[in-house]
């Protein structure tokens, strides 16, 4: 074992993309896209975030579902 990239915490598969930075669960902190926009799709999503590929990449999932920032306020950690 040597150092490995870190790998979504839902399905311990995908590239991370977001970090939630108050998870409800600690062990859910790291979300790769595809999780980051099914959480987004049903409503509940990351609301204190961290991107972590250097662009906006969870932004923009929000921004394609963008109703839900009438109910949510989101905050970049
Ligand atoms: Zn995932």
């Amino acid at each position: 074992m040597g150092a490995h990239r870190r790998r979504c915490d839902w399905c311990n598969n995908g590239t991370p993309i977001v970090r939630d930075m108050e998870p409800v669960n600690p062990d859910y902190q790291y979300w790769c896209e595809e999780c980051a926009r099914a959480l987004i799709i049903k409503g509940d999503p990351i609301e204190t975030y961290r991107e972590l590929e250097g662009e906006p990449i969870y932004g923009r999932l929000l921004d394609e579902h963008c109703t839900l920032k009438r109910f949510y306020q989101f905050a970049r950690a």
